[in-house]
């Protein structure tokens, strides 16, 4: 939260103020961008072995650090303790990874035009990228960015959310031998991420966040004709066919649903189950759901904390509220928890139709809102029919099924069997209008380089297709 240039960081466990800080001022950012381009300069001479062993430096410092990092993340964003402590664990595999897939991909060399000349496609850096994240995975998101462009070469300004500056602050501070000004850190809320974007000194935002956010920043750099890439929301779908075992399809729904109570991109919000199965998937949902643990995000035990403010949670309230107005019946949860903090029950819904608000914006809250489908036709065109396309899940055992599910999904990840689980070597982003580019893999490296088409002929010779021209020359002999 901002108020008169400053950052208030809200425990939303409690709803205690944890610590206030400065933001960035415009006057500010033209020094860090000078800084930026400064740290790039010096940046050029490292060698990518050189970077490659700071990068290992850096995992190793994360890991060294991973209860106080986590316990940060915790008490600013509210997440379980023990996600965040995996938080940090991938956050740190993901600097391993690109400080060496970064060694092996500078460019490439295509055919030439004439047999002595010499093709080269060099793999440059775009320059000083802005890194805007959100709050719900506030270092791993930052990584997925910060870890590709500084391997890629580029200087980067990170701008955490206004909500978890934090454990941000710390990471930072952890992260040592960069040149100076090649990584910094910038604090508000959207108008700084706007000033940022704006900025002469930039040259690509790499954003993750809303759609409506994504919009704006969008086209903010379209105005100025630089790169944007664009991680945004999901509406994600869970098919669950009558093939496999329901009492574990219903925890991995559930878990899907509920994860960082139900704060994650690719949570998944709307679940089709086939007919024969419906009941037997509410029950054991049900079941789980009231097995799990509400409450102190610091406990070991707890599975699910707060969310992250009043107006995440008043979201969650409007669209369960407009479904039960509408018919939908709460099998269980669907009220708050407890008297302090942001907490909301995990939410069971039966009855809801497609052109419900929980079945058709993003709700991130953790509630399974459940459908019944005659056929597997059925739930892929259901799962198709919102303007959303992250991620989807199925469970099945069939391999005929899991093809059809895997060709005719609109999505940028499909998990089969195994919900949510991402790979640093593989890429990550959304379809539709859930985003535009890729994070992670080699795509997430590629998306902060430009290619250089360098072209040298060792011969100093006049070409037979310059001037002057004559009658006769056959097609195809001109270059253009
Ligand atoms: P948000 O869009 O409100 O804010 C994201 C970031 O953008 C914050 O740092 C914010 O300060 C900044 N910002 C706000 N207005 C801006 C502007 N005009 N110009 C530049 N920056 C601006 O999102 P949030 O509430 O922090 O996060 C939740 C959203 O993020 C959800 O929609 C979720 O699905 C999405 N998300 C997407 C991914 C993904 O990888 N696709 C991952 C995590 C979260």
């Amino acid at each position: 939260m901002t108020e008169n240039g400053r950052l208030r960081v809200v425990n939303p466990a409690t709803e205690e103020d944890i610590e206030e800080i400065a933001t960035t001022s415009r006057k500010d950012l033209d020094r860090t961008t000078e800084r930026a381009r400064q740290g790039f300069e010096e940046w050029r001479g490292f060698a990518g072995l050189e970077r490659a062993e700071l990068f290992h430096e850096i995992a190793a410092n994360l890991r060294g650090h991973a209860d106080e990092l986590a316990e940060l993340m915790t008490r600013e964003g509210g997440k379980p303790f023990i996600e965040n402590r995996d938080e940090v664990a991938w956050t740190a595999a993901c600097f391993d990874y690109y400080g060496e897939i970064a060694r092996d991909n500078v460019g490439y060399l295509p055919a030439p035009i004439e047999a002595q000349q010499l093709a080269l496609v060099i793999k440059e850096p775009v320059g000083t990228v802005a890194c805007i994240v959100p709050w719900n995975y506030p270092l791993l998101l930052a990584a997925w960015k910060v870890a590709p462009a500084l391997a890629a070469g580029n200087a980067v300004i990170l701008k955490p959310s206004e909500e978890t500056p934090l454990a941000t602050r710390r990471m930072a501070e952890l992260i040592d031998g960069l040149p100076d000004g090649l990584l910094q850190i910038v604090y508000g809320a959207g108008d700084v991420g706007e000033a940022l974007v704006r900025h002469p000194g930039v040259d690509m935002v790499a954003f993750t966040g809303s759609q409506e956010t994504g919009r704006k920043v969008g086209r903010a750099a379209a105005e100025r004709l630089i790169l944007a890439n664009l991680e945004l929301g999901g509406k994600d779908p869970f098919i669950i066919c009558d093939d496999v075992d329901i009492e574990i399809a219903a925890q991995g729904a559930v878990w899907a649903a509920c994860l960082n109570a139900g704060q994650v991109c690719t949570s998944s919000e709307r679940f089709y189950v086939m007919q024969n199965v419906a009941d037997d998937f509410v029950e054991a949902s049900r079941s789980y759901v009231e097995s799990l643990q509400i409450g102190d995000p610091m406990d070991e035990r707890t599975d699910i904390g707060p969310m992250i403010n009043a107006k995440g949670r008043e979201k969650v309230e409007r669209h369960v509220g407009e479904a039960v107005q509408r018919g939908a019946k709460v099998v269980a949860g669907g009220e708050r928890f407890g008297e302090r903090g942001f907490f909301y029950r995990p939410t069971i819904l039966t009855g809801v139709e497609p052109s419900m608000t929980v079945m058709r914006d993003e709700t991130f809250g953790p509630v399974v809102p459940v459908v019944e489908v005659g056929s597997l036709d059925e739930a892929i065109e259901q799962a198709n029919s919102v303007p959303y396309g992250l991620g989807a899940n199925v469970y099945t055992r069939d391999f005929e099924k899991m093809l059809k599910c895997m060709r005719e999904i609109r999505a940028g990840t499909v998990w089969i069997n195994d919900p949510l689980t991402d790979n640093d070597a593989a890429p990550f982003g959304g379809q539709k209008g859930s985003g535009i580019g890729r994070e992670l893999g080699r795509e997430g490296l590629e998306a902060f380089q430009e290619s250089k088409h360098v072209h040298i002929d060792p011969k100093v010779e006049k070409k037979e297709w310059w001037y002057p021209y004559g009658p006769g020359e056959e097609p195809g002999q001109r270059t253009m």
